[in-house]
């Protein structure tokens, strides 16, 4: 029987990071992972170059039944300790949008970060490493251990593809089940609900949003469109890109919305986030532009946009009416369609394509502070398979650091 003070399930980012703190505050550490390669969502990320962090985290940026939750460990860890590890490693990276921080070479530079420091506090790390089956040991089972080789401080026994090992701490940094191709799974909320946590409902997130029908084949008809706009659902807005894809939406934009969204809702689209079409509009009128409605609409949109939009039936009369000769109801109707034209998304593309996972192991159960099962002595969860989904924008890595050092305190 092998015995480590701390085993870790998942060798993604969260993993990593909590493993790193622990093994270099002395603990013995385990890291044990299903999948054939370690960090493969971070080699995946940020289009290859991994958004690993943003400038501007706030709690704000994160959802969760308890929004409160995340404070004190964005705090405790913040992306500023994150760049300081960066740095040290001498890592080059730029901002690219919106305080978003990208490595200028590869992704494989932040993995590489997590595994220096891994050895550097002498983690163990194992792949292909399928766990079966936890059980909880009550003191009577760590006594009775015949050949004992650990301490009677475990408190675990984890039945492995690699044998069966032994720990007083047991970290689940399982992630959420989106690309399951990289690995992912549920293995953490089934292993949460057998040690009598909750978890609330989960949802596909930061994940385009598909469309049938009329809508399917407008969006079809502009899939590779991309524009500005700013998109509302649920009270948040985002100003960022929309494009259109062969199945629907999709572009920053949309899968930021995506987080807020429920099945069944409507989401609204500004397609002009920076103009007043109404008062464009009578500018044109007052100027004596001559030119049909089209040929302003397309000084602001592509020519393709505008086009799809005036063939809707409430606009269609309007499409080759000169500017001079629109009523106000036509300018009323031409800014409700431009600018907060509503759909509502058949649903999205799930999670084979979502980055995220929205909801996960309900957080009253966690400490804040050493993500520690109040219930469990000696069980923590840690990153996305906790309930807690941070924006686009390297929220998501921030949240897997931050959580992941804090508990690596404790562990
Ligand atoms: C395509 C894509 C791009 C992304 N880009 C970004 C980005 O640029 N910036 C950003 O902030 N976020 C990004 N994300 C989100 C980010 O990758 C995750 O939020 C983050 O990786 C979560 O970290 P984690 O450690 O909790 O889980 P993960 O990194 O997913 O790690 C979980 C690990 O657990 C292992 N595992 C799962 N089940 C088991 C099991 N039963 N037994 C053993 N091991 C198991 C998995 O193999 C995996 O290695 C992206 C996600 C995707 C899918």
């Amino acid at each position: 029987m092998r015995y480590f003070d701390c085993v870790i399930i998942g060798a993604g980012a969260a993993g990593l990071m909590c493993a790193a703190t622990a093994g270099q505050r002395g603990r013995r550490v385990l890291v044990v992972d299903h999948a054939n390669k370690v960090g493969k969502k971070i080699l995946m990320s940020g289009g290859g170059r991994c958004n690993f962090t943003n400038q501007w985290v706030e709690p704000a940026n994160f959802l969760s039944a308890n929004p409160h939750f995340c404070i004190s460990a964005l705090k405790r860890f913040s992306q500023y300790d994150f760049l300081s590890l960066v740095d040290k490693h001498q890592l080059a990276y730029h901002e690219k949008t919106l305080g978003q921080l990208f490595c200028d070479n590869r992704a494989k530079d932040i993995l590489n970060i997590l595994l220096a420091e891994c050895e550097a506090g002498g983690v163990t790390i194992e792949t292909r490493c399928a766990v079966q089956q936890i059980t909880q040991l009550s003191s009577i089972d760590t006594a009775t251990h015949t050949q004992q080789t650990e301490p009677d401080t475990a408190r675990f026994e984890l039945q492995t593809a690699l044998g069966p090992v032994r720990c007083e701490s047991l970290v689940v940094a399982t992630g959420g089940p989106s690309i399951p191709t990289l690995g992912a799974s549920g293995f953490g909320y089934d292993l949460a609900r057998q040690f009598g946590l909750q978890v609330t409902d989960l949802q596909a997130s930061l994940v385009p949003f598909t469309f049938k029908g009329e809508r399917l084949a407008l969006a079809q008809s502009l899939a590779g469109v991309a524009l500005p706009v700013s998109i509302s659902c649920n009270n948040q807005t985002f100003k960022e890109a929309l494009l259109f894809t062969h199945k629907g939406l999709s572009g920053p934009a949309v899968l930021q919305i995506s987080n807020y969204w429920h099945p069944g809702e409507a989401v609204q689209i500004n397609f002009l986030p920076d103009h007043d079409l109404q008062a464009c509009l009578r500018e044109w009128q007052q100027a004596g532009e001559k030119a049909e409605l089209k040929t302003l609409l397309s000084r602001l949109l592509p020519k393709r946009v505008v086009l799809a939009w005036l063939a809707f039936p409430e606009l269609q009369a309007l499409v080759d009416k000169p500017v001079a000769q629109l009523s106000h109801a036509d300018i009323a109707a031409l800014a409700s369609v431009f600018q907060c034209w509503s759909c509502i998304p058949a649903g999205t593309e799930g999670y084979k394509t979502a980055e995220v996972t929205r909801g996960g192991v309900c957080t009253d159960q966690i400490s804040s502070k050493t993500f520690e099962t109040k219930s469990v002595a000696g069980l923590y969860f840690i990153g996305e398979v906790l309930d807690v989904t941070g924006w686009l924008g390297g929220f998501n890595f921030q949240w897997a650091w931050s959580s992941g050092w804090c508990a690596g305190q404790y562990v």
